[in-house]
């Protein structure tokens, strides 16, 4: 088989791929991506529920820290070139102009993440990037000053190759962890992956029991097992037949399953201390004695709810009058640091994005090049990097693809 020659081979046809294959093409490169499915993009297409949230309103340190300190440090650079405001400009270019809805998300005006699928595509045509599909990677090794990559049919040599193969969640779309194998043959670790912004699942049967609730303005957060609180939300709450679903739960998938199991924690008045609400609950019972314990409870609160508070501090049917303090402050716990149980969440099959990936001390944040194989770059979600539901994991792969694009 007679190998073809390019200077980049881009690995990988999700968005940080097809974003560095634009940018590598653009600067004179000849590029060529493989992309192992059929079409590429999958994970675009179903993101957002086929409406792709493609970035957020959030800037500068705020959004670094959206991805936990370490990581945010990492992205620093690729953030700074690559802005929100700049993505958003982007696709405005390509055809597709963006529109903000809740929590800071923005998504194409047009509502279809398919548009935003064929801007990328257009743009590697225009750049004159090569995007080849039904090209599964099997090999990359290095052959003097080359890169010998290698699919079922095909040699590729070049002189920079982009590791862009996405995490290890809905394997469906083609993330099946390819990358880590490609890039520890050449020294790099992999550190731990575990399922991030995935539905949580909850034994507790009260809570299954609460299915269809959906809350706002609760406070939820992740604890680990000595009881150490990893990260707080107060976005939506959304409790079903397995557990707690919605974008605040999910957000704390990543904490639980790093940390093995842990707890939620609930809090259902996250505007009152434990002593206002106690002051105001002692003043209520002074001229309502005969109300249940039930209407103390924020009145946002649906009754199923409240109900399943009140049995669970052990004060169904008790009225104020009858309210004893160490009842109160059974009940005032429930409300304020209701900790529940929970070991994992429902996996990767449901997980949006991957926690853990390439070792970020051995890639170079300023040209996502590896420290440890000149020519090897790195991008997107194959990297220890996630963030929060908002955009956030696009964003990051669309910064560091254009970084890796900028260099390879
Ligand atoms: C259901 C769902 C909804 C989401 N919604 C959003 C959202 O609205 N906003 C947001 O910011 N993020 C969202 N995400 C997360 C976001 O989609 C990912 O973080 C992002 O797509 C990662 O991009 P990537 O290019 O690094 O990897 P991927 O998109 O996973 O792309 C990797 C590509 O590499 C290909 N590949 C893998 N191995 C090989 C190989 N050996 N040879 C050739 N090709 C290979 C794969 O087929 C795939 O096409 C969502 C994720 C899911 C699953």
């Amino acid at each position: 088989m007679s190998a073809l020659e390019v200077d980049v081979v881009v690995i990988g046809g999700g968005a940080a791929g097809l974003f560095a294959a634009a940018t590598a093409a653009n600067r004179g490169r000849t590029v060529v991506l493989l992309e192992k499915n059929e079409r590429p993009g999958l994970k675009i297409l179903i993101s957002g529920g086929g409406r792709c949230n493609v970035t957020t309103t959030r800037s500068g340190k705020d959004l670094e820290l959206q991805y936990g300190e370490r990581r945010g440090r990492f992205l620093r650079h690729s953030l700074h070139g690559l802005p929100p405001t700049s993505v958003v400009a982007h696709f405005e270019r390509l055809g597709v102009p963006l529109r903000e809805e809740d929590l800071e998300k923005l998504f194409p005006v047009s509502q279809k993440a398919r548009d935003v699928l064929e801007a990328l595509l257009a743009d590697c045509r225009r750049s004159g990037a090569q995007v080849v599909t039904s090209a599964a990677v099997l090999s990359v090794a290095r052959d003097g000053d080359r890169f010998v990559v290698a699919t079922n049919d095909r040699v590729w040599r070049a002189h920079s190759v982009i590791v862009a193969t996405g995490g290890l969640s809905y394997r469906k779309t083609g993330a099946t962890g390819d990358g880590y194998g490609f890039v520890r043959s050449f020294g790099h670790s992999i550190t731990s992956t575990y399922p991030a912004l995935a539905p949580l699942q909850v034994d507790a049967a009260w809570v299954r029991q609460l299915q269809g609730i959906v809350l706002h303005g609760v406070e939820i957060a992740s604890m680990d097992r000595d009881g150490r609180i990893k990260t707080r939300r107060t976005r939506p709450v959304l409790f079903t037949h397995k557990g707690l679903s919605g974008p605040a739960p999910m957000d704390l998938a990543g904490d639980i399953e790093e940390s093995h199991g842990g707890m939620v924690r609930l809090d259902f008045a996250p505007n009152a201390s434990i002593a206002e609400l106690e002051s105001q609950w002692l003043e209520s019972a002074k001229h309502h004695g005969k109300r249940l314990a039930a209407s103390l409870l924020p009145a946002e609160l649906p009754d199923r709810l409240r109900t399943a508070l009140c049995a669970l501090a052990g004060c169904e049917g008790i009225t104020l009058a009858n309210l004893d303090r160490a009842a109160r402050q059974r009940l005032l716990s429930v409300v304020k640091d209701l900790r529940v149980p929970c070991e994992r969440s429902l996996g990767f099959d449901h997980a949006e994005v991957t926690r853990g990936g390439v070792a970020l001390d051995e890639v170079d944040p300023k040209s996502m090049q590896s420290r440890l194989q000149p020519g090897l770059f790195l991008c997107g979600e194959v990297l220890d990097i996630d963030g929060p539901i908002g955009g956030f994991n696009f964003q990051a792969a669309f910064a560091t693809g254009r970084v890796a694009g900028l260099h390879a």
